[in-house]
């Protein structure tokens, strides 16, 4: 996220001075790196917690519309990055992946031709392929279908998906930002924010010295991922009051077998669990790391009180305030199912989770696979007035009235959505300059403030160019 926005603020405003500073000892190593993510680039084409079915059974295609609509901002952004030189091959972070929904059972299958029906209609998902025939499934993923016994089965499919190495993009992005003339600092940490005027003095520790220093600041972006929510209660903003965080955990199998991994080429999602939170629906998936193909399956949920995978188990205690005691415990008793799904989760043997693996891969053997930790994420909870608290599972900028100070909380559909979301962060706390930005954000990002969905002709022609850049062809 502050990859992307100091990208983008470096050539808006390039006279300006930008400072990053980065706890770790580089970028894209928390959230953002690649094994710490399932690397989807998220734009609805196999998610199905996107495409939710109304009671009576149709499926409203908008959540999953506007997810691809941000998806092929971002996919611009990546675009004009690679034109740019700022990322050198585009191999290096993103590949061409057909992204897959399965399902099992009638009423699956009712839903999913539902969905098909409702999403095929629309350009942005044109291309979108369905079928109920387990040997077409086999054809399009064999590991789906070896040994499957159950054949009422459906899937979809568009062969137009693609992975992205976020922790990759990140490390180039910001390289870009030194290069370019930022003062970078990595192994620093924002310990404190003060209102001074009209701007921000920080205080930031280097932990090689173990020296203290002051920075001051006319806008601040805390682009912390899960440590966003701690630094903007400390600037003490009224913005943020009632925002709690409710982290949840959760683990990988990644397969260590280079002849399974060479027989799957696509990310195949499924449905959730009941009580499962929707992002944490298990997929099988294809993944390109560090130029090497890999194969994961997961995320399995879990719970640990870290608001990032090297914060403190004091993270979660330490953020409850007067403001939100009232919305986390509303959402602690709201949501007895979720809290079931990760004691659940958490106490599953790995003979459970093999099983969970079986439904997407039945001739899954234990022997061929590893487990790793991901990324941790911070759900928001905010206040509501009916219910007292809401646990949200998308993404809220929170930003102060004047814009001095914003920060991004919660992480889905997360980093597929960086371009988006900080263009909106622009125009939320740059209200007066931005207009005059305008111009020089289409560069970047050229159909900005179009909808493609509604402009087939330009959706094609923008995919060949952006294809043709990031060898996605
Ligand atoms: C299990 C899992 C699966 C996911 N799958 C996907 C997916 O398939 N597709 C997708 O698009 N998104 C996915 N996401 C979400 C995505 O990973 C995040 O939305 C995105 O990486 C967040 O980027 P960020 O820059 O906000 O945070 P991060 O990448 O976490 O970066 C924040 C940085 O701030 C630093 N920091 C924190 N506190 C301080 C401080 N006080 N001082 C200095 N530095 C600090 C951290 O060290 C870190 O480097 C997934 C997330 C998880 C956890």
């Amino acid at each position: 996220m502050s990859a992307t926005l100091g990208t983008l603020l470096q050539q808006i405003e390039p006279g300006w001075s930008i400072g990053l500073f980065e706890n770790l000892e580089a970028a894209g190593l928390e959230s953002s790196g690649p094994w710490n993510n399932a690397g989807t680039g998220h734009s609805a084409l196999c998610e199905l917690n996107y495409a939710p079915a109304s009671p009576d059974g149709t499926v409203d295609p908008k959540k999953s519309l506007g997810i691809n609509e941000q998806f092929q901002l971002t996919r611009q952004f990546f675009a004009w990055s690679v034109n740019q030189g700022l990322v050198k091959d585009p191999k290096s972070f993103i590949h061409p992946l057909p992204h897959m929904s399965f399902v099992q059972g009638e009423a699956h299958q009712r839903y999913l031709k539902a969905r098909y029906e409702s999403l095929s209609a629309h350009t942005l998902f044109d291309t979108m392929e369905y079928t109920e025939d387990l040997d077409q499934i086999a054809e399009w993923t064999p590991l789906v279908a070896e040994g499957r016994t159950q054949r009422t089965v459906a899937a979809s499919r568009v062969v137009g998906g693609t992975d992205v190495d976020f922790g990759s993009l990140s490390k180039q992005l910001v390289d870009g930002l030194a290069a370019r003339g930022a003062d970078v600092r990595f192994g620093h940490r924002v310990t404190n924010l003060v209102k001074t005027g009209s701007g921000w003095r920080l205080t930031v520790k280097n932990h090689a010295s173990g020296e203290t220093f002051e920075v001051d600041a006319k806008f601040v972006f805390v682009g912390a991922g899960g440590g966003a929510l701690p630094l903007l209660q400390k600037s003490g903003i009224d913005e943020i009051k009632g925002f709690g965080g409710f982290p949840i955990s959760g683990v990988f199998l990644r397969s260590t077998n280079d002849e399974v991994i060479a027989r799957h080429e696509a990310k195949v999602y499924g449905q959730a669990a009941v009580g499962a939170p929707p992002m944490s629906v298990p997929h099988l998936d294809t993944r390109y790391v560090d130029g090497k193909k890999a194969l994961m399956f997961g995320p399995y949920g879990g719970f640990s009180p870290k608001f990032l995978k090297t914060g403190k188990l004091w993270d979660l205690p330490g953020s409850v305030r007067p403001g939100n005691l009232l919305p986390m415990l509303n959402v602690a008793k709201d949501n007895l199912d979720l809290v079931k799904y990760l004691l659940t989760e958490l106490t599953a043997t790995n003979s459970k989770r093999m099983n969970a693996m079986r439904e997407y891969y039945p001739a899954a053997n234990p022997d061929d696979w590893e487990m790793i930790t991901a990324g941790q994420r911070v759900q928001v909870i905010k206040k509501d007035p009916k219910k007292g608290g809401v646990l949200q599972f998308g993404t809220e900028v929170i930003a102060s009235a004047d814009g001095s100070i914003s920060g991004l909380l919660g992480a889905s559909p997360g980093a597929s959505t960086a371009t988006p979301i900080m263009l909106g962060l622009l125009k939320r706390c740059f209200p007066n300059q931005y207009s005059a930005w305008e111009g020089k954000l289409k560069e970047i990002v050229p159909t900005l403030g179009t909808s493609l969905d509604s402009n087939a002709d330009l959706y094609h022609e923008v995919k060949a160019s952006t294809d043709q850049v990031l060898k996605l062809a």
